[in-house]
């Protein structure tokens, strides 16, 4: 995949996700809008019904109170009662007389409980003529000068939007009815509160599996990118050899040469120093295959790091003085034996003097040592070289990683000496360590238990 459809479809993605989001913030705010719309429906139904029902009781009661000494027939009861409310006899009494408290105690708690609402409440009665509130609950108010004095739900029933006006039957309706619901918000969130959490779940899920999704087609990437770098060095690498071992053959077999056994032999030097640098080369590609198996075996003994190491050092000396560079030994292990395998831990120790070596642009001042350590032993190898940035040091473990820099381009390699190194060291229970300053040098530092399966 290109990067620019990478891009497109990242686009795309990020586009619909951000879409399907606001159509979720949407969806929820539409719902929570009804919600409150629905429950405000309920509570003014309630509330005219309560309404209702001290209008009825108050008739009733005025009309079974109009007295029957005469007995006199309901009809005539209700005829006088008419009369009477054409007369406004009932308004010349207060507000709070003129309703029972448990009456109306029992109507709002079953209006409110038979719409399905199950919350908490309170309710109040205002006065207009007292201006005042002159219920509010289950007792009468005496003296209520305003929101800030009275306790409790009272200053709240003054903000309530839910009020009806009472006994509408009279010229002038006398006050009104509120009811107040303290948890309201809650109460209409949490209706919508599953829906809600489940989405924000689901949206998280989905966030994490696209940056994830990112993530992996970035780092496949990279990593496509590291193995055609790979394929192209290793062409490189071997391109070389073949062609010098190529030239080399072809001069020993001109007649001019053939009379000379010191130039054969010169020639002949060639063509094995070549052969000898191509087999390195497939040693390497060998570890990769080696890294990547994980699981092989190693064949472990008893073995002496101070004697791999000088075998190493004696091996390795030669490049560095080519150079006019220095390899020094300081080997101050007292018990310098592990459980290891010999090749393994001879290869890596060549890595990383090799790495010393090639990234060292000067001379080459190189040092070698050991120390006893608590888990066992400790091997460190330091260069005065260029130092690897925090960035990088991050990354050289890992497979085909190199250090893409302007000076460093030109030194060879294929990104997986460390990656062995690493696998190795693992692989022998230790651990292996750097550090560095870019433009001062690199230690590795590698630590070997003393046995491998302890
Ligand atoms: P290679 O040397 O073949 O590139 P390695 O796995 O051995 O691969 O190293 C990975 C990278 O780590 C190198 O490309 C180099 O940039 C960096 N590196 C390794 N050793 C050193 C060192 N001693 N000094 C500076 N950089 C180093």
């Amino acid at each position: 995949m290109n990067a620019q459809r990478i891009r497109l479809i990242i686009g795309l993605m990020t586009v619909a996700l951000v879409g399907v989001i606001c159509l979720q913030i949407y969806w929820i705010d539409w719902n929570i809008r009804l919600n409150e719309e629905q429950f405000d429906k309920n509570v003014f139904a309630a509330l005219n019904r309560v309404a209702g029902k001290l209008q009825y009781f108050e008739t009733v009661s005025a009309i079974e109170a109009i007295p029957a000494g005469h007995g006199e027939s309901f009809e005539n009861k209700m005829t006088m009662w008419e009369s009477m409310k054409v007369l406004q006899l009932f308004d010349a009494k207060p507000l709070a007389e003129r309703i029972q408290l448990d009456i109306l105690a029992k109507s709002v708690q079953e209006e409110i409980a038979g719409r399905g609402i199950n919350a908490t409440y309170q309710y109040g009665v205002y006065s207009k003529e007292r201006n005042s509130y002159v219920i509010v609950n289950d007792h009468f108010v005496v003296e209520d000068s305003g929101p800030q004095i009275t306790q409790g739900g009272a200053p709240t029933l003054y903000n309530s939007p839910y009020k009806v006006a009472l006994f509408t039957q009279d010229m002038e309706s006398p006050g009104y009815l509120s009811l107040y619901f303290p948890s309201r918000t809650s109460l209409v969130l949490g209706s919508v509160l599953k829906a809600l959490v489940l989405s924000i779940i689901f949206t998280g899920i989905i966030l994490f599996c696209f940056w994830y999704t990112i993530q992996v087609i970035y780092r496949q990437k990279q990593l496509s990118e590291m193995k055609n770098d790979f394929i192209n060095n290793m062409t490189h690498e071997f391109k070389t050899p073949i062609a010098t071992i190529s030239l080399a053959a072809d001069s020993i077999g001109s007649p001019m040469i053939m009379s000379h056994p010191d130039k054969i032999k010169r020639f002949v030097d060639i063509i094995r120093q070549e052969n000898r640098r191509m087999n390195s080369q497939v040693e390497r590609v060998l570890q990769m295959a080696m890294i990547d198996k994980k699981d092989f075996q190693l064949s472990l003994d008893d073995l002496n790091l101070h004697e791999v190491i000088q075998q190493a050092v004696d091996n390795f000396s030669l490049q560095v003085e080519k150079r006019d560079g220095i390899l020094r030994t300081e080997l101050h292990a007292q018990k310098p034996v592990i459980e290891g395998d010999p090749t393994h831990i001879a290869s890596i120790i060549h890595n990383l003097l090799d790495n010393a070596n090639k990234y060292s642009p000067d001379k080459p001042d190189i040092t070698i040592s050991t120390n006893d350590v608590a888990m066992g032993v400790e091997i460190t190898v330091t260069d005065k070289g260029v130092g690897i940035s925090k960035e990088a040091r991050k990354h050289i473990f890992d497979k085909f990683y190199r250090v893409h820099t302007g000076n460093i381009h030109d030194v060879k390699g294929f990104g997986l000496g460390l990656s062995y190194v690493k696998a190795i060291m693992t692989a022998h229970k230790g651990l292996v360590d750097v550090k560095s300053e870019p433009g001062k040098g690199s230690s590795f530092i590698l630590t070997f238990p003393k046995q491998v399966n302890a």
